[in-house]
């Protein structure tokens, strides 16, 4: 694949002026702060194609539906987080001419996003259309020290002329979502004020009454001369500050945008403005200097124990960085209303909402990177969300507690509405359930588990429960109309990924009720433990006769087996080129499914059946979902085949650096970035976290001559460098560390490094 910008090991860097990668470029370079984020639009007027977006976490709109046909049990909505306040806006107006790169001679561009520091950086040159030429440099970011910071440096040269210039640092309400269902509006102004110093836009969303201040601060600056605005304007959704002044050839004039955001997500509406104005005094008298130099430390101390350090291969060097940094822009566990949506900030599809995504790639990934408040949060989310995770199995006929979490949401309803997906796709049941598992393996969070976990997992088990139906011709219990992961495939019988979580998590709530209920009450009585466990014993797995494959649904072999090989190259990703009706009848395979469960469930099955297994579906599988590539990564590496599993980890890693399925457009794939992580730390280096400490089994893919990286383990550092033929392991923690390495035990005492040969 080719690398859509140049590769570097801090950096993504965009060395010439593209238009027609200019949406791709917007999402690549995307930066946030876990509150919010942005696409990477520019700051002067763009009349190229382009996509604005400036999305708040958490902040949406219950966006009616819209369907062909209706469906008894559908959402009446679909919550959207909304394109937000556009903040990033200067305008520039030299002689007369607005700067526009859409219209004017660009000579030379660099565009710049340092991981390190954080930090999205332009350069450019052009001449206008009479002939006047400019240099322009600029800095943005969105600080992670201060939630409601975000600040901008926009420096002007003016390189062969003097002429008035006139700049106009704005904050504009006026935007639309792309994706609104029925083309309006979703935001209505509140209050603005314009002033020669702070002044701030306000508006709420409709319906959902949510109340955004975001306040401004400029100035201009050259040669230490500080200019004044000239005039201020004022609309009920725009305001601007406006200097007009002499610009001289050859001087530097620079223009600092302060910004800052507050919502009533977290502050009571009487106090969002006071909050806001706190917020942009505070990041004016620190100064741009200064604020940029907090928010890249702050992102120094995430890198010190998040870094993957990998020798040899630059490009899956960037690459892992890449994910990592976007991991980090998009959430920061810092509030229990806020959860990763698919694109995270970077662009509107999947409406900024929640998916199973959370718990099963990106919960993996917070639980070892950072500190284990990041994940509780996480499941706490779903916790608060449980009551109408009840309501919602209600409305679809189940009863006496029974819980179906929802495919997607933003508080807790569903919003999805494809039936065969909103009322099918239950699998995401099962995912929630195994985060609980997760969670508690890593940080033996008896609490939690006793407060909240039992509850929701018990509640899941009785939707289970009733999910099910007994089958005479089979004589085992089966689960009709579903849709696995793989949604290339929809109203099935028995999804063996389905069918299997749905037996595990009974299995693990009756466990974890026998263990709790030695300390405090049981929540489960004899009767149902004992329905529960006549589903365990006899719910119907279904597998290839005579083999160790477990069959995807009933009716899988009816299909044409024919390997994706067979596909004509113009044809793929099959979903923009395909009808649905042949991709459905077809045998290819979106993401792991039954693979999936393999993954999830490792350790149930020995690698010879997880081979076959994998030889079985990969040659059928087109990984058309993000989430795909990296399962298949973790799995080959397990079974120590590593050639394919660095070929899948190039394609989970550089997904949307190298655009593997042709969509980067519309936004970045956040929550399969995390399975790029797993498939270094799970995959490449095996790490199992069980009972009695840390198991790896490293395997090293053959470009790269070492890789580092970091782990959180019961809240302490663990270190891992792997060579090709060592291991060292530094224990940061103040405890021994039980330590498996290719299943033989060492013990590493506490705040000790060991070498270990491979
Ligand atoms: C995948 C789902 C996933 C969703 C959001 C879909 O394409 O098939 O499994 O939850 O994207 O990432």
């Amino acid at each position: 694949m080719k690398s859509l910008f140049n590769v570097d090991e801090w950096s993504i860097v965009q060395s010439k002026f593209e238009p027609e990668k200019q949406l791709a470029a917007e999402s690549i370079f995307s930066i946030g702060n876990g509150t919010f984020g942005q696409r990477a639009n520019f700051e002067e007027h763009y009349s190229g194609v382009s996509l604005q977006g400036s999305y708040i976490g958490g902040i949406y709109y219950p966006d009616k539906t819209k369907v062909g046909w209706w469906k008894n049990g559908y959402p009446e909505y679909f919550a959207k987080v909304l394109n937000s306040c556009n903040w990033i806006g200067i305008d520039i107006t030299i002689g007369g001419q607005k700067l526009d790169l859409n219209k004017c001679t660009v000579k030379s561009f660099h565009r710049e996003l340092n991981m390190y520091t954080g930090i999205l950086h332009r350069k450019f040159k052009c001449a206008l259309s009479d002939g006047k030429e400019i240099e322009v440099k600029t800095k943005r970011f969105c600080s992670m020290s201060n939630e409601h910071f975000a600040a901008i440096e926009y420096n002007i040269i003016p390189l062969n002329f003097t002429d008035s210039i006139t700049v106009n640092p704005y904050l504009d309400f006026n935007v639309k979502n792309q994706d609104s269902n029925y083309d309006e509006k979703f935001w209505k102004p509140y209050e603005q004020e314009v002033t020669s110093k702070n002044s701030f836009i306000s508006a709420v969303t409709k319906k959902t009454n949510f109340l955004i201040y975001v306040g401004m601060n400029s100035e201009v600056v050259c040669n230490n001369e500080i200019f004044d605005h000239n005039e201020l304007i004022q609309d009920d959704m725009y305001i601007s500050h406006n200097y007009s002044f002499l610009a001289k050839q050859g001087n530097e004039y620079s223009i600092k945008k302060y910004i800052s955001i507050a919502s009533n997500l977290s502050i009571k509406d009487k106090e969002v403005k006071k909050y806001m104005y706190n917020n942009l005094d505070l990041l004016t008298n620190l100064g741009f200097d200064k604020a940029e130099k907090k928010h890249s430390n702050a992102w120094k101390e995430i890198w010190d124990h998040s870094d993957v350090k990998i020798i040899g291969d630059i490009e899956s060097q960037q690459a892992i960085r890449f994910n990592i940094f976007q991991l980090f822009q998009s959430y920061n566990g810092s509030n229990p209303k806020l959860n990763i949506g698919p694109k995270g900030f970077t662009g509107e599809k999947y409406g900024g909402s929640t998916y199973w995504d959370t718990e099963a790639y990106c919960l993996p990934f917070f639980l070892k990177t950072a500190n284990s408040n990041v994940s509780k949060q996480l499941l706490k989310y779903r916790y608060n969300h449980l009551v109408k995770a009840k309501e919602n199995a209600k409305k679809l006929g189940f009863k006496d507690g029974a819980a179906l979490y929802p495919m997607v949401t933003m508080n807790g309803e569903e919003c999805h509405n494809e039936w065969e997906i909103t009322f099918e796709e239950i699998h995401r049941n099962g995912a929630i359930a195994f985060a609980i598992c997760n969670y508690y393996k890593h940080t033996k969070d008896y609490q939690y588990i006793d407060n909240y976990g039992r509850d929701v997992l018990i509640a899941i088990c009785r939707f289970w429960k009733q999910r099910v139906n007994w089958s005479n011709k089979k004589n085992k219990f089966v689960i009709l109309g579903v849709t696995g992961p793989n949604e290339y495939e929809n109203n099935v019988n028995n999804n063996w990924y389905t069918n299997y979580i749905a037996k595990w998590c009974l299995e693990y709530t009756i466990k974890i009720e026998e263990e709790f209920s030695k300390k405090s009450e049981s929540k489960l009585d004899s009767r149902e433990i004992s329905e529960w466990k006549n589903i365990i014993n006899n719910i119907f797995l279904p597998k290839i006769e005579g083999t160790n494959i477990f069959l995807q649904n009933d009716g899988f072999l009816d299909k044409e087996l024919s390997p994706i090989e067979n596909i004509p190259i113009n044809e793929r990703p099959i979903c923009q080129n395909w009808s649905w009706d042949r991709i459905l009848r077809s045998a290819y395979i979106k993401q792991a499914d039954v693979l999936q469960g393999l993954y999830f469930f490792e350790e149930h099955f020995d690698k010879e059946i997880i081979k076959e297994n994998i030889d079985f579906y990969f040659p059928l599988t087109v990984h058309e979902s993000s989430l795909s590539p990296c399962v298949h990564s973790i799995l080959f590496s397990s079974i120590n085949n590593i050639d394919k599993a660095f070929e899948m980890y190039l394609r989970t890693s550089r997904l949307d650096l190298d655009d593997y399925n042709n969509e980067v457009d519309e936004g970045l794939h956040i929550t399969s970035m995390a399975g790029s992580w797993l498939s270094i730390v799970e995959g490449f280096a095996g790490v199992r976290i069980k009972d009695d400490g840390i198991f790896i089994s490293p395997i090293i893919p053959k470009k790269w001559s070492s890789y580092n990286f970091k782990m959180y383990y019961n809240n302490e550092i663990i270190e891992f460098l792997v060579t090709n033929d060592q291991v060292n392991v530094t224990n940061n923690s103040c405890n021994n560390l039980n330590l498996f390495v290719n299943d033989k035990k060492y013990i590493l005492n506490e705040k000790s490094k060991k070498v270990i040969d491979l």
